[in-house]
C-alpha cells in the first residue's frame, strides 16, 4: 500500500485534504494525524475491520484497548451508556483537552475497539487538525498512539513515516506536537476516580474539579506486581534498542557517576548516549549528549523526550544514561514514560563512588 503524507497545521486546514482523509475513514481505512498530546493513528471507532486494522498497522496485541476521539462533548452520549457528574465537570474543565475518561460503553462500541472491555475511552482533543478529521470522518475514530508497539510515541511526523509507512493510507503531517506525552487517563467507573495514566492534566488539576481522585498503585510503585488497571501499561514500552538506566541522586554526584559509566562503556568498545538538561549537557562525555530542555521547564522535558529516544536508537547507541527528574505535577508524567523506557532500571547515587 502507498501512504500519502499531505501537510497542514492548524492554521491553514486544507478542507479538501480533510474532506479525503474523512472517506478514507468512512471506507474503513487508516489516517494518522497529527493531535495536542502525540500523533494519533485513526480508524473507524464504530467499524470493527477498522480497530481490527488499528491492530496490525501497530503490531499491537488486540487486548489492548483503543481510544475513542470525538469533536463534540453531545457525541459522549452516543458512545458511552453512563455519563456520571465527574464526568460533565471534567469535561468543562479540561475538554478539549489532553484527557481521556473511562466510561462504560454503549452497544454501537465494538468489542474489537475496547478490547473486548465493557467500558470505553473517550477523548475530546483540542487539536484543529484532529477536530476537523474526526468530524469529517463521521465523528468516532479510534486512535491509539501512531508508533509500531513498544517504540516512543511519535511526536513528529518523520516518526509516523518511520513505522507506518506502506501499512496506513494516509499520514497528516502537521509539524512538532505541543505536549510530546500522551493524555491522561481516568477511570470514571469506580466508586471513586482513578488515575490510570498520568499525563499534562495531572492529578493536583484533576484534585481541583473532582475534590478526590487515586492514582492506580502501579504508577507510583514499579515494583507492584498487581496488574496495571490501564491495559496499555502492562504492556513494554517506549523501549530505545539501547539499554536505558536512570541516575537518581545529588546532581554533581550523578554528573560524575554517568561520566564514569561512559568512560567504562567507551573502553569496551561501546556507544554512549546521556540525556541531560540544559544546565548540564556541557558536563558529559560522551558519543552523543542530548538535553531535554531547562530542567525547571517541564514542558520543554515532555516534549523533547520521545524525540530523543528515538534520535539514540537512529544513532545506534548501546547504553543511555538519563539524568531523573521530579515527579510533582506534569513531572509525574515524565518519570512514568522515562521509568517505562528505562524497564525500570534505576541507579541511586548517594555518594562518591
Ligand atoms: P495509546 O493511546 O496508544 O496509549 O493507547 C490507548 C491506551 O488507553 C491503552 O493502551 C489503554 O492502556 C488505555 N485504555 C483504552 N481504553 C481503555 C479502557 N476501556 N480501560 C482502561 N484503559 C483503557
Ligand atoms: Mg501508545
Amino acid at each position: 500500500m502507498e501512504t500519502q503524507i499531505i501537510r497542514m497545521d492548524e492554521e491553514h486546514i486544507d478542507q479538501d485534504a480533510v474532506y479525503s482523509a474523512g472517506q478514507i475513514l468512512q471506507r474503513g481505512g487508516l489516517v494518522a494525524f497529527p493531535t495536542e498530546t502525540v500523533y494519533g493513528l485513526g480508524g473507524d471507532a464504530l467499524n470493527p475491520d477498522s480497530s481490527r486494522k488499528i491492530y496490525e498497522a501497530k503490531g499491537r496485541p488486540s487486548d489492548n484497548p483503543l481510544i475513542v476521539h470525538i469533536c463534540r462533548f453531545e457525541d459522549i452520549f452516543k458512545v458511552a451508556s453512563e455519563v456520571p457528574e465527574a464526568a460533565y465537570k471534567l469535561a468543562e474543565a479540561f475538554w478539549p483537552g489532553p484527557l481521556t475518561m473511562i466510561l462504560k460503553k454503549a452497544d454501537i462500541v465494538p468489542q474489537e475497539t475496547t478490547g473486548g472491555l465493557a467500558t470505553v475511552a473517550v477523548r475530546f482533543p483540542s487539536h484543529k487538525v484532529a477536530l476537523a478529521l474526526i468530524d469529517a470522518a463521521g465523528g468516532f475514530v479510534a486512535a491509539p498512539s501512531a508508533n509500531r508497539s513498544k517504540r516512543p510515541s511519535p511526536t513528529l511526523a518523520k516518526y509516523v513515516e518511520e513505522d507506518m509507512d506502506g501499512r496506513i493510507e494516509m499520514i497528516i503531517d502537521g509539524g512538532e506536537v505541543g505536549i510530546g506525552l500522551e493524555s491522561t487517563i481516568v477511570d470514571l467507573t469506580g466508586v471513586e476516580p482513578i488515575i490510570l495514566r498520568p499525563g499534562f492534566i495531572t492529578r493536583e488539576m484533576l484534585h481541583q474539579v473532582l475534590g478526590s481522585v487515586d492514582i492506580d498503585k502501579t504508577i507510583l510503585d514499579g515494583a507492584c506486581k498487581l496488574p496495571p488497571k490501564a491495559p496499555g501499561m502492562r504492556y513494554k514500552h517506549y523501549a530505545p534498542k539501547g539499554e536505558l538506566t536512570i541516575m537518581e541522586g545529588c546532581p554533581e554526584l550523578v554528573v560524575e557517576a554517568i561520566n564514569r559509566r561512559c568512560a567504562a562503556a567507551k573502553a569496551d568498545g561501546a556507544r554512549v548516549g546521556v540525556i541531560a538538561t540544559d544546565e548540564t549537557c556541557h558536563l558529559y562525555v560522551a558519543d552523543s549528549v542530548k538535553s531535554v530542555g531547562p530542567r525547571q521547564d517541564e514542558e520543554a522535558v515532555g516534549r523533547s523526550l520521545f524525540r530523543i529516544l528515538r534520535e539514540f536508537d537512529d544513532e545506534e547507541m548501546e547504553y543511555i544514561y538519563s539524568e531523573s527528574f521530579g515527579e510533582s505535577g506534569f513531572g509525574q508524567a515524565i518519570m512514568n514514560r522515562l521509568l517505562k523506557a528505562a524497564g525500570h532500571r534505576v541507579e541511586q547515587i548517594d555518594k562518591e563512588e
